[in-house]
């Protein structure tokens, strides 16, 4: 369901039959209690038909499928061979993690420093003007910061925004609370710019 060449998952929607996203494209994200092995989360979406739908996605397509570890062929022009996505991608992936380039990474407000993180723990994504207000779980100290990235730097694993916007507001409560506080903010322009560099 996840297509590493495009950058897609694909979702049913109820009127088109299936929609196809990326990352930017989610809204909401949250790990359903229970199921651990593999954890599944339940995620909203934009689809193309212009409505939110639900989906749900598995621990690994969220967080492994985009480094290109997921299934899928592709046609190696070097070879002419159908060749598995994740043998042309994945030791690809493996040398960036272990020279410790990791494919996201955002800035932690609390904590006053960037930390890479994966795509399950970004919390609520909303898009205004271009760039995409991301709501993080930090997975270092469990707070929640919210950073204006562009939305490559979503879609494009190990694509960093060399800077991006940080708003000034430690954010809690649950899920409702912090979309509504963190709409709030994004209209309020109060962002501070943050360098992303990773040491
Ligand atoms: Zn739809
Ligand atoms: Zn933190």
């Amino acid at each position: 369901m996840y297509d590493a060449l495009t950058g897609r998952y694909t979702f049913a929607c109820p009127r088109r039959g299936n929609a196809r996203v990326t990352l930017s494209g989610f809204r909401r994200l949250e790990r359903l209690p229970g199921a651990a092995h593999p954890a599944v989360y339940r995620v909203s979406f934009h689809c193309t038909c212009g409505e939110e739908h639900p989906g749900l996605v598995s621990h690994d397509e969220l967080d492994w499928a985009p480094h290109g570890l997921g299934d899928g062929r592709f046609l190696n022009l070097m070879t002419t061979r159908l060749d598995t996505v994740a043998a042309e991608f994945g030791p690809l992936a493996a040398g960036r993690i272990a020279a410790g380039e990791w494919p996201w990474s955002f800035f932690c407000y609390p904590e006053e420093r960037p930390r890479p993180v994966s795509p399950s723990s970004f919390v609520v994504l909303a898009p205004g003007d271009g760039a995409l207000g991301l709501a993080v779980r930090c997975p270092v100290c469990g707070a929640l910061s919210v950073n204006l990235v562009s939305p490559t730097h979503v879609d494009l694993p190990w694509h960093h925004d060399r800077e991006v916007g940080v708003v000034l507001h430690v954010f809690g409560g649950d899920a409702d609370a912090i979309v509504g506080a963190f709409r709030a903010e994004l209209h309020s322009a109060r962002f501070d710019a943050r360098r992303l560099a990773l040491e």
